[in-house]
């Protein structure tokens, strides 16, 4: 059987996956030089709270400045999310009931495994890797391991009943964007009168409901983040986002076909460009943050696909800028770390045909176009 250090694992793992793992759970974290700073997920859930959560890359630690008070590092912070949204763990007894415990570090040491697929990697290997784990976690892995590997990213699967008795008017805004409404019909797009907000539900790629994230329409609750998990008869549906792809459940057969998807960062990417080329051939699918986690691209490629087309939001505003430095950083360490299994290409604005922050498909199709036919890899 295969053993983790701790310790060791913590210290390999990057800046940049850390904040993986740090916006999977819907801290919209924000990249600093050699830290990085996120909403306070430790003590609120998902999508709320302050930006008073840092994480420091040379300590590996994450340091919430509010109510916790505290230090700790990725994995108590994985046992603190968890917890507090509720996830406990299932596993049997002996007599075969299903029971129910609080994350622990282990679960934490496995989330992360497997959320980065470090199992796959050589330096992981057991060959060069030998060392401790403490007793407890160890015997504790024996006994339960198995029971738990499915169950990791098995997301929990909502009533879509609680749909049906939300308004479905039409939505001018995003009609006004160019989402037609046909295709916000056919995403179930509809309306939460309660928080004047625009209810998008998210289906994993057997068209199960996992959540729901709305998108306010009210202009001083954007502070607060546009998007954020929908709470609908006192009950939040949230999910980590970096465990599923949206649309993937529309996108699927079309991606098998052609064997190509196209991925850009919000729900709304995938909307418009159904709109715009029709959902017959919509092969789009929206990683709902600017991160790709190693689960997201393992869903593309057990559909057959050979190419994935990175079409992010630009973020920079001029070639050469910090920011410009940063941002391709990101996508060559995207292409570093995938290309190996499909063909990662990048659909970029060096050409100036967007704004600052705009998706390829914000502007209008033929841009769209442009840019897709202009998509190199490196
Ligand atoms: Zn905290």
């Amino acid at each position: 059987m295969q053993q983790y250090n701790k310790d060791e694992i913590k210290n390999s793992l990057t800046i940049d996956q850390v904040f993986e793992v740090v916006q999977s759970f819907g801290g919209d974290p924000i990249m600093k030089e050699d830290f990085f700073i996120s909403k306070t997920i430790c003590h609120n859930y998902f999508g709320e709270g302050s930006y008073k959560l840092y994480y420091y890359d040379n300590t590996k630690l994450f340091r919430c400045y509010t109510d916790c008070g505290d230090t700790f590092d990725i994995f108590e912070l994985i046992c603190k999310v968890q917890n507090l949204n509720g996830k406990f763990k299932q596993y049997y007894n002996n007599e075969g009931e299903l029971l129910y415990r609080e994350w622990q570090l282990f679960d934490a040491i496995n989330f992360v495994i497997k959320f980065f697929n470090l199992s796959f990697d050589n330096s992981f290997s057991e060959n060069n890797y030998n060392v401790l784990l403490d007793w407890k976690i160890l015997s504790r892995y024996e006994d339960l391991s198995e029971k738990y590997e499915s169950q990791i990213v098995e997301l929990k699967i909502y009533d879509d009943n609680i749909l049906k008795n939300l308004p479905t008017p039409r939505i001018i805004p995003w009609e006004n964007e160019g989402i037609s409404k046909e295709v916000m019909s056919h995403h179930n797009i509809c309306y939460n009168p309660q928080s004047q907000a625009i209810i998008i539900p998210h289906y994993n790629i057997n068209n199960q409901l996992i959540g729901i994230r709305e998108r306010t329409l009210i202009k001083d609750e954007e502070k607060y983040g546009k998007y954020k998990p929908a709470i609908l008869n006192y009950k939040m549906y949230n999910h980590p986002l970096g465990f599923n792809l949206y649309n993937l459940n529309n996108s699927k057969e079309q991606i098998k076909v052609i064997k190509k998807a196209i991925i850009g960062e919000g729900e709304k990417f995938c909307l418009m460009y159904a709109s715009y080329f029709g959902e017959d051939n919509d092969i789009s699918v929206a990683c709902c943050g600017s991160s790709l986690t190693s689960y997201q691209i393992q869903l593309l490629l057990s559909l057959g696909v050979e190419e994935i087309i990175i079409a992010f939001d630009k973020q920079f505003k001029e070639i050469d800028d910090d920011e410009f430095k940063r941002w391709t950083k990101k996508l060559i360490n995207i292409h570093k770390k995938y290309s190996s299994y499909a063909t990662i290409s990048f659909m970029f604005d060096k050409y100036n045909l967007l704004g600052y922050k705009d998706s390829p498909i914000d502007k209008d199709k033929n841009t769209f176009l442009e840019l897709f036919n202009r998509r190199f890899s490196l």
